[in-house]
């Protein structure tokens, strides 16, 4: 293909297509890809890139699956569509199959995003409380520096304003809490001493808000586009018995943190808990096909197995549950066993960190967290005084990367304006060696010795 080709896709590009999240710029030529294999991307003028984010976080099992297109070809010549307000087989092994990986007996409630899969949430666990004769209990608590989706109640529980001022008034309703941060938590405190004191301020806003109130809790198991902030297990576990102790429903999203990002199935999984409702997206079919997934636990369930009028839950979600998309879910959830591929996230992951650890040298890390192969390094404009550094900074860390040859991520505080965590989140079947091409390219990003 010719540059005069080339220019003229960029030019259609600028006039056709609004692109998610970025800020305009004159002229900017923005990558267009065109094909990608394993962890590679190509753009139209054959560069190639590491794509150390999996897209969006989610291409866990690597592009170019045969194996998944082909799930998806023999179910579209078979059954391409059918709502599940009947059934079809893909939906049953895939819902079977989400319960061996969650580990409890869940009913699943299939979409087509993680924001559907959290708006969904909400309004199961509002009916679960009408149901129960506490009409009263609508609120939801989430915590600030936690990205729940792009609808008006998913960005409601979003507690980044960055996101969300623009468009208020959102779903009334949603408060929030402060999540445990070990980077910046104050001196005085060990990790779990305050992880114990955050928990104890989401228990103390309960009892403000009035517990009679309060519907559910919803938490990532890890905060990721918030800047990747991994909670002391106590935290989790405590929250846990808060909301037992209130009558609290406990909402785990998974949409970034499932399907072995973390190191396991899903992310919970590493903290001794068992959530009420779980909602998936992303990994769940490794980006290939649109699919999300509300899973909830049997009991909850039972407050809409009655036959009385109107107990049964009013939502219908005409593309969700596609019978493609769940076949194709199934076999990513099969090759993901295959290549014990949470496993791998976890031992890459290690191998990762200790391999980045010259990065602990460079003047502008202030930290570098992982849990698997998630990843946030904070960018920091003074190691002593964790000042954040500026925006130019980090651009210049990640145009860098880019040169080098890899995508990275961008996240932050938007609460406060920090924009200075750098994130990395590569494909679980990762090659060793491309994951020591990571690391040289990071160096390289960060103009540092190896
Ligand atoms: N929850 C979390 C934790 C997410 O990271 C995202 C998307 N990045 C969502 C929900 C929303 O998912 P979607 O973009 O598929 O609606």
């Amino acid at each position: 293909m010719n540059i005069n080709t080339h220019s003229n896709f960029y030019d259609k590009d600028q006039k056709y297509v609004w692109h998610h999240l970025k800020p305009y710029k004159k002229n900017q030529n923005t990558m267009i890809v065109k094909s990608a294999q394993n962890a590679w991307i190509t753009d139209i003028e054959e560069n190639k890139y590491l794509d150390g984010m999996s897209g969006l976080w989610c291409v866990n099992v690597g592009y170019g699956r045969e194996e998944l297109a082909e799930a998806a070809k023999s179910q579209m010549n078979t059954l391409p569509y059918y709502p599940l307000s009947s059934s079809h087989l893909p939906a049953i092994k895939l819902s079977e199959k989400l319960n061996d990986w969650l580990k409890g007996h869940y009913k699943i409630f299939f979409s087509n995003s993680g924001s559907e899969a959290n708006e969904t949430a909400f309004k199961i666990a509002r009916q679960y409380h009408h149901q129960n004769s506490k009409p009263g209990r609508y609120k939801f608590i989430s915590r600030y520096r936690s990205y729940h989706g792009n609808t008006f109640a998913a960005l409601s529980a979003t507690g980044q304003s960055q996101r969300k001022y623009m468009y208020e008034p959102l779903a009334p309703g949603f408060i929030h809490v402060e999540a445990p941060d070990e980077y910046r938590k104050p001196l005085e405190y060990t990790f779990e001493e305050w992880s114990i004191i955050c928990a104890e301020k989401l228990e103390a806003t309960i009892r403000y808000e009035r517990p009679e109130t309060v519907a559910g809790f919803i938490m990532e198991p890890i905060i990721t586009g918030g800047g990747v902030l991994i909670p002391h297990p106590s935290y989790v576990k405590k929250v846990q018995e808060i909301c037992q102790r209130y009558g609290i429903l406990l909402i785990i999203d998974e949409v970034i943190c499932g399907f072995g990002r973390t190191g396991k199935k899903f992310g919970y999984q590493h903290f001794d808990i068992q959530p009420d409702i779980v909602s998936m997206a992303k990994g769940i079919t490794s980006g290939y096909l649109p699919l999300a997934a509300t899973a909830v636990k049997e009991e909850i369930y039972q407050a809409f197995a009655t036959e009385k009028e109107d107990a049964h839950f009013r939502h219908v979600n005409t593309f969700g549950g596609n019978p493609a998309a769940c076949e194709v879910a199934l076999r990513n959830l099969e090759i993901m066993e295959e290549e014990n591929l949470p496993e791998r996230s976890n031992e890459l992951g290690n191998k990762l960190r200790s391999k980045l650890s010259f990065l602990e040298e460079h003047q502008n890390v202030g930290d570098i967290r992982h849990q698997g192969l998630l990843f946030g390094i904070e960018i920091v404009a003074d190691k002593e005084t964790k000042i954040p550094a500026s925006n130019e900074v980090v651009a210049s860390i990640i145009a860098n990367c880019k040169s080098a040859g890899l995508i990275v991520g961008k996240n932050g505080d938007t609460v406060k304006d920090f924009n200075n965590i750098i994130t990395l989140a590569p494909p679980l079947s990762i090659s060793d060696k491309d994951l020591e091409a990571i690391v040289e390219k990071i160096s390289k990003g960060f103009n540092t010795e190896l």
